[in-house]
């Protein structure tokens, strides 16, 4: 076993959380969302992963420009869209489809020449209000860009949910009310549904679903975690007990000296910590998993390990493997444990940790 921090993607689960997508969308097409590094599971490992999809997106040009020089043929989204005329040209080069969400951006469009084939997304707020045309601005919005010839007809709509991770809250129903009133008078393939929509809310799939957290194998739901929806882990991170010391009662252990052993102990030291992303803050007594038991972390994380209490009587010897989140410990526990969620502690793994892939996925 390393002593470096691994996180091993399951070309597997990958497959299999697409297929809990297709089930609960049935012929629907699907928009896969990798950006930010594909929630920190590698963009061009997950993109080879996905190839049944019909389209992928990301947030940022260079991805997309990434992802490109890898996937030929594939359709790619950029969900942010072009800034100005030069990210335009340069996606336009590329053959990325933007998703329009400001009138500056028609402006642009109205003055570059487009490519034949060219195809956009046009962005309406439903009550996020963050990105998006509101109810006053989109007949307006999609009058200027059909009447652009190369986009007359080739506009799709979208819009994007602010609760839908929240199955009680009458907000989803607005939202959904909202885009059905924003796009009834136009004919045009749309998506609103990311992963809470496709999983808990059917009457927002229409032609395009667009998941993201549920394909790396995480529930969107507050208090869920994957099992619950036949969802598999894609990514477990993992490192190794690199020292196992025997500490006296009435001993600290850590930075500050925040934790004191009740008794005679043995303290593991395990090769991770927030320098490869695991949250420094996360609460104390967080469990992590060695030899299938679970064992708490004491005392404060720090850059390079972390300390675990294992007690006086174990087996565990230096080597053993670690799983700080993944398969067997649901990376939704941790989040929860740290305050946060699973999205931003994947997202948060560092370059250091050492990526490796199972199943069928190369390297
Ligand atoms: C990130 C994102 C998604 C995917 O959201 P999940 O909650 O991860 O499924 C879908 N649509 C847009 C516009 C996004 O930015």
């Amino acid at each position: 076993m390393s002593r470096v921090a691994t996180a091993t993607i399951s070309f597997d689960a990958l497959k299999h959380n697409l297929s809990i997508v297709r089930q609960l969308a049935p012929g629907r097409k699907i928009l896969a969302i990798i950006k930010a590094d594909a929630y920190g599971h590698g963009l061009l490992t997950v993109a080879d992963g996905l190839q049944d999809v019909d389209a992928l997106a990301v947030a940022h040009i260079e991805e997309a420009a990434t992802l490109r020089q890898k996937t030929i043929d594939k359709t790619i989204v950029l969900l942010q869209g072009f800034i100005d005329e030069s990210e335009l040209k340069k996606l336009c080069s590329l053959c990325v489809e933007p998703v329009i969400h400001s009138s500056y951006q028609i402006t642009i469009l109205e003055k570059t020449q487009l490519p034949e084939n060219f195809r956009v997304w046009l962005k309406v707020d439903t009550g996020m209000n963050r990105l998006g045309f509101s109810k006053d601005e989109i007949s307006k919005a999609w009058s200027r860009l059909n009447k652009i010839p190369q986009l007359k007809g080739r506009v799709r709509l979208m819009s994007h949910f602010a609760n839908a991770d929240d199955l009680k809250k009458a907000h989803t129903h607005e939202q959904i009310d909202q885009f059905n009133s924003m796009t009834a008078a136009y004919s045009a393939e749309k998506s609103l549904a990311n992963s809470a929509g496709i999983m808990g809310w059917p009457q927002s799939h229409y032609e395009w679903v667009r998941p993201g957290i549920m394909l790396y194998g995480v529930s969107p739901f507050m208090g869920k975690t994957a099992s619950a929806h036949n969802l598999k882990p894609v990514m477990t991170l993992q490192s190794g007990i690199i020292s196992i010391n025997h500490i006296k009662k009435s001993q600290t252990v850590g930075y500050g000296s925040c934790w004191q052993t009740a008794a005679d102990t043995q303290i593991a030291v395990v090769g991770c910590g927030y320098g490869d992303g695991y949250p420094r803050h996360i609460a104390e007594g967080t469990k992590v998993l060695i030899n299938n038991e679970l064992y708490p972390i004491v005392g404060r994380v720090s850059m390079d390990m972390l300390c675990v209490d294992v007690g006086a009587d174990h087996r565990l010897q230096v080597g053993d493997s670690v799983t700080l989140w993944g398969d067997g410990l649901p990376v939704e526990y941790v989040a929860e444990q740290a305050g946060t969620i699973a999205y931003e502690l994947l997202c948060q793994v560092t370059s250091r940790v050492h990526f490796k892939l199972t199943d069928n996925g190369k390297n």
